[in-house]
């Protein structure tokens, strides 16, 4: 349920209002918009009249959310939510253009990767230190070293880090030396994991796509993440699985349109996962931007060929740096930002 209050509201109607829903048990939301005022009520909201707040002077009208995301939804927070990731925008007409390794793989790989996508315009880098690879043979990534050559990377470029987290064990690490918290698509739905992200990550958050997860649920997902405290998620269309074995998973383009509908969650897509080949990775991408995503996040190797993960889908740096003129002119045509 919302309350949406009349322009003229002022603070103390807000704190009567609040105090007044919350001493049936509920839980309040309060945003403040440039044009309205809006509290939204999470909890059992059956056992709330809305005859009992719509007599309240300051109240403009009551509205019931029939869908189980409150935090998430676009009815609680009509805006849209721009996250900052250690200076840098994405949502709200902001791209964030997210580029580097699937792994980590030595000081030299990710320092020259790293430099050469800041020269091609990425503003902030990506790289697995901690891998969720299908099979326990292969290379599970270099762990806590790569955090810190990560950060050496960042000394180098200027650019915020993005990793993956497998394990709330980590938390602190994170906490301390990621800019950008990346929750992967196998661990979309470990809700003891969600939980302890929403309440011990202090950095904003990208949550993944499952492999088969619907809107629903994977929405749910950020609102575990976001009832347990952290508000700043950024969604990633990352391909589902469907009946086509020819690329490695499809891409759901149609996920931007109906997630700036029902949420207010940028959204980013990683083309990279999504087709398993590079070379399907710049019309895939530019596509994305036309139907109007926040941003892109896409592997780039300095050498493919002996990549330890995902060399066949990753772009060399020559191939990324045309992607991103392209990028960079559909931008200006769509009215994007990016710093
Ligand atoms: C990754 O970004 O390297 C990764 C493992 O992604 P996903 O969780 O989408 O498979
Ligand atoms: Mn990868």
């Amino acid at each position: 349920m919302i309350v949406v209050l009349k322009p003229t509201a002022q603070k103390n109607d807000v704190e009567r209002l609040t105090k007044q829903i919350e001493k049936l048990g509920l839980r309040t939301s309060v945003v403040v918009g440039t044009d309205q005022t809006i509290i939204g009520l999470i909890g059992d909201t059956t056992i709330v009249d809305p005859k009992t707040i719509e007599v309240d002077e300051a109240v403009d009208h009551v509205m019931r959310v029939s869908e189980p995301y409150k935090l998430a939804n676009r009815a609680f927070h009509p805006e849209d939510t721009i996250v900052d990731v250690a200076g840098v925008k994405i949502g709200g007409g902001h791209l964030g253009l997210i580029a580097g390794p699937c792994s980590v793989e030595s000081k030299e790989q990710i320092i020259e990767v790293a430099k050469s996508v800041k020269q091609s315009g990425a503003n902030i880098l990506r790289g697995g230190a901690f891998k969720p690879r299908t099979s326990p043979y292969s290379f599970q990534g270099m762990g806590e070293n790569a955090l810190d050559l990560l950060l050496e990377a960042k000394k180098a470029t200027g650019l915020p880090i993005c990793t993956e987290l497998m394990d709330a064990e980590y938390i602190p690490l994170f906490n301390e030396k990621v800019d950008l918290v990346q929750i992967g698509t196998r661990n979309m739905q470990n809700y003891s994991l969600l939980k302890k992200v929403g309440r011990e990550v202090k950095k904003p958050v990208m949550l993944k796509r499952g492999l088969a997860s619907t809107y629903e649920e994977w929405i749910m997902a950020a609102e575990y993440i976001m009832a347990n405290g952290n508000p700043n998620v950024i969604l990633c269309e990352r391909g589902i699985r469907t009946f086509e074995t020819y690329t490695r998973n499809t891409l759901d383009l149609q996920a931007i349109p109906v997630l700036k509908r029902i949420t207010h969650l940028p959204i980013i897509i990683d083309p990279s996962h999504a087709g398993g080949k590079w070379w399907l990775v710049d019309p895939m991408a530019k596509a994305s931007i036309a139907a109007g995503c926040d941003g892109l996040m896409i592997e780039v190797h300095n050498d493919p060929e002996k990549a330890l993960s995902d060399g066949p889908q990753s772009l060399r740096p020559d191939k990324y740096d045309s992607l991103l003129k392209d990028v960079k002119k559909l931008a200006d045509i769509f009215g994007k930002k990016y710093e």
